[in-house]
């Protein structure tokens, strides 16, 4: 298998390597033996200490030894197939003022459109054409879409469509929506947690979000039955090993069934223009990470990683990851979902563009599967 060697963040355009190193000698061992073994028990279920942590996920080792150990795991769950999901961004108006978002309330500039029922229904006819056979329905926090309608448009596409699945992203709500919405037959929520520590979550975001309602939901989602789906950004602002720390023991305690991990890129119409974007290396420790701790878990290499780094997406797979999400938004559209700057959603991050994308995993040794891909975890509440 040919593999990416383009690692050094120092090739990304505009990229530092932000992250905190800490030396390996404080293990008194030469640092390929303690890491390796470490690793192994990192596979094997432990639990680390807050030192190993920090070693893990900031101290100066061989990466290529974590990635490798990563990819072994997926290969060893998942084989070297990769599934697709069909993104369709069905709203680009937000309630919510999430300091680093770019559709966040108030950026006035922020171009604002709703997708229509019908709108939605054709691109997961397109969308079927190609090969999805999951459709994930993400927007800002829009109460224009009402508790029903969502429940009419998820019902729809499963009539449509039985063969799929769907996945909601849409933010937080009601518990009784989330039960609606799975009695009418949605499969999966993703709900990044964003940040594991209440402290640095409230300074992400204004007040009034806050982080306890956020676990909430994703209590309640995991309970009443979704596959669920949290995350974080890497490099957002103020975030440093500890607060990584914390999110890695959160995913060990919660046990999502999938995990989305992508680098904060500043948004220039946003507080946060100023900040740094997260780092193509310290993304890829995260994601490696999570595949050892959750063996099992689906892991997207997300497009904001593909934006950082040309080969960003390649490089996720490489490290564990075994999911891609192109976008499958109606062309005219695209642009207007704009998280973060120069966000891709042309040639390969395109559902038109699958052919192209299949060439590129099939270059590293995967392959792209037509396959609702349901996650391996069990569920326990
Ligand atoms: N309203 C939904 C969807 C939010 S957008 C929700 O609340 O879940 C999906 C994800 O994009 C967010 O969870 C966040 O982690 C990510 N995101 C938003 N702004 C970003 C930025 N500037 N850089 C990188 N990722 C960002």
């Amino acid at each position: 298998m040919p593999v990416l060697n383009d690692r050094a963040d120092s090739s990304m355009p505009g990229g530092e390597d932000n992250s905190v190193m800490i030396g390996s000698a404080d293990f008194g061992l030469p640092g390929g033996e303690k890491i390796r073994g470490l690793l192994h028990k990192l596979s094997e279920g432990y639990h680390p200490s807050e030192q190993e942590w920090r070693f893990l996920i900031a101290g100066e080792y061989d990466r290529n030894l974590l990635y490798t150990k990563a990819d072994e795991m997926r290969r060893k769950q998942y084989g070297t197939d990769i599934y697709i999901r069909g993104l369709i961004e069905i709203s680009s108006y937000c309630k919510n003022d999430c300091l680093y978002c770019g559709i966040r309330r108030s950026n006035s500039h922020a171009q604002r459109y709703r997708l229509s029922k019908e709108d939605i229904l054709s691109c997961c006819e397109q969308g079927y054409g190609l090969g999805f056979r999951t459709f994930v329905l993400q927007g800002g926090e829009d109460a224009y879409y009402t508790t029903k309608q969502v429940a009419g448009i998820v019902q729809s596409i499963k009539e449509r469509y039985p063969d799929c699945a769907v996945t909601l992203s849409l933010g937080e709500r009601e518990r009784t929506d989330y039960e609606v919405w799975y009695k009418a037959g949605a499969d999966r929520y993703l709900l990044r947690h964003e940040t594991a520590s209440k402290e640095h979550y409230q300074k992400l975001h204004p007040p009034g979000i806050t982080y306890e309602h956020r676990m909430q939901c994703l209590r309640d989602l995991k309970q009443i039955g979704y596959q669920t789906g949290c995350g974080f950004m890497v490099g957002s602002p103020f975030q440093g090993t500890e607060e990584l720390i914390a999110d890695m023991k959160f995913l060990q305690e919660f046990r999502p069934h999938m995990v989305g991990i992508g680098p904060f890129i500043p948004h220039y119409d946003t507080p946060f223009r100023e900040y740094a974007q997260g780092s193509l290396t310290q993304t890829l420790t995260m994601i490696a990470l999570t595949r050892l701790v959750l063996p099992k878990t689906l892991i997207p290499a997300t497009t904001a990683l593909g934006t950082i780094h040309p080969q960003g997406r390649e490089l996720g797979l490489q490290a564990g990851a075994n999911v891609v999400m192109p976008n499958l938004s109606p062309p005219a559209v695209r642009g207007q979902y704009s998280l973060y700057d120069n966000k891709r959603c042309t040639g390969d991050e395109a559902a038109e563009g699958l052919e192209e994308l299949k060439q590129c995993v099939a270059a590293i040794g995967y392959q792209i599967v037509v396959d609702k891909g349901d996650s391996r975890m069990k569920t326990d509440v």
